[in-house]
């Protein structure tokens, strides 16, 4: 089947950037929300980040001129009845996207391939809430969109050869690669990327190095660009908690406890770089280490 039109529902920080590089490769792009405001906040998102490729030539203005006509913003969910695809990347809520799907379903064609974006949902019961099962895959892209260059692609129990394959072409046309994961608990990137960060907060709750020893330490000691709390920052601190709980309640293995000094970091609010303060403290000129 050809993929012509792409409707990429949720546009916040993951549906601003999926839109981008859908629209950028060629697809007619349907982006939905329902706040107008998330709405016109993405169209000048996505018009900035294009600016951006175009001064530093990685794309020309022809290219961003066009990209940006291929996108249609719409409040409406049923004006995405004609994709080919739909890219779901709303909020993370489990009833929230069932919702969705069951809005959408009446309204696309019967052969319209659903996906979805999330990290952390079954993407088997997502599907078997749908009426095409078969036709449902997770489409998991890395944050920033326009920058990352893995999608994973993450078959539920019942999604079909043809809808991989299908899939697996989107991917290549965005220029993106994809690595395949079966459907359980954070996938592959963040089923080993998350203990990680996890066990790096451990080291610094239980006082075996400071935040900028941690970081450094595993910078220059095992090649990483970026330290693991300072990754954990920029990611957000909920959201590492959040997939590790995932983990934990999904695997029932106590390897997967989150560190008490996650959740309590967590609960003051220090969130990472979102709310300016997380295991570093950015208020300043330069970000200062909170422990
Ligand atoms: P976000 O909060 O930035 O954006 C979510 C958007 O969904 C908001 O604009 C909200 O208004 C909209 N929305 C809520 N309910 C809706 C509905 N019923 N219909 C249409 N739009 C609706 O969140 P995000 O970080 O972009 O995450 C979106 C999805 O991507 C989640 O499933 C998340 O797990 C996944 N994801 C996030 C990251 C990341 O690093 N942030 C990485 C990979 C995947």
């Amino acid at each position: 089947m050809e993929i012509k039109t792409v409707g990429v529902v949720g546009a916040g920080q993951m549906g601003n950037g999926i839109a981008h590089v859908m629209a950028l490769a060629g697809y007619d792009v349907l982006l939905n929300d329902i706040s107008q405001e998330a709405l016109d906040a993405a169209m000048t998102q996505i018009a900035a980040n294009l600016d951006r490729q175009v001064s530093r030539e990685k794309i020309s203005a022809d290219a961003r001129d066009a990209a940006l006509a291929r996108i249609t913003a719409t409040a409406t969910l049923a004006d995405l009845g004609q994709s080919d695809l739909v890219v779901e990347a709303a909020t993370e809520r489990e009833e929230v996207k069932n919702k969705i799907f069951e809005t959408l379903l009446p309204h696309l064609k019967p052969e319209t391939l659903l996906t979805s974006n999330t990290s952390s949902i079954s993407i088997t019961r997502l599907a078997s809430r749908t009426d095409r099962p078969e036709k449902f895959m997770g489409f998991h892209f890395m944050n920033p969109v326009p920058i990352m260059k893995l999608v994973e692609l993450i078959r539920g129990i019942q999604t079909d050869q043809e809808t991989y394959e299908a899939c697996l072409g989107v991917v290549d046309t965005l220029g993106k690669t994809a690595a395949s994961a079966e459907d359980f608990p954070a996938f592959i990137v963040n089923r080993i990327l998350m203990p990680m960060i996890n066990e790096a907060v451990y080291t610094l709750y239980e006082g075996v190095g400071g935040v900028y020893s941690i970081d450094e330490a595993m910078k220059l000691g095992a090649n990483h660009p970026m330290g693991p709390l300072e990754l954990a920052d920029f990611i957000g601190l909920d959201t590492c908690l959040a997939i590790m709980n995932v983990l934990h309640d999904g695997l029932g293995d106590t390897k997967y406890r989150p560190c008490p000094l996650l959740s309590k970091y967590v609960e003051a609010g220090w969130l990472g770089r979102k709310s300016n303060r997380g295991f570093y403290d950015y208020r300043g000129e330069k970000p200062v280490p909170t422990r």
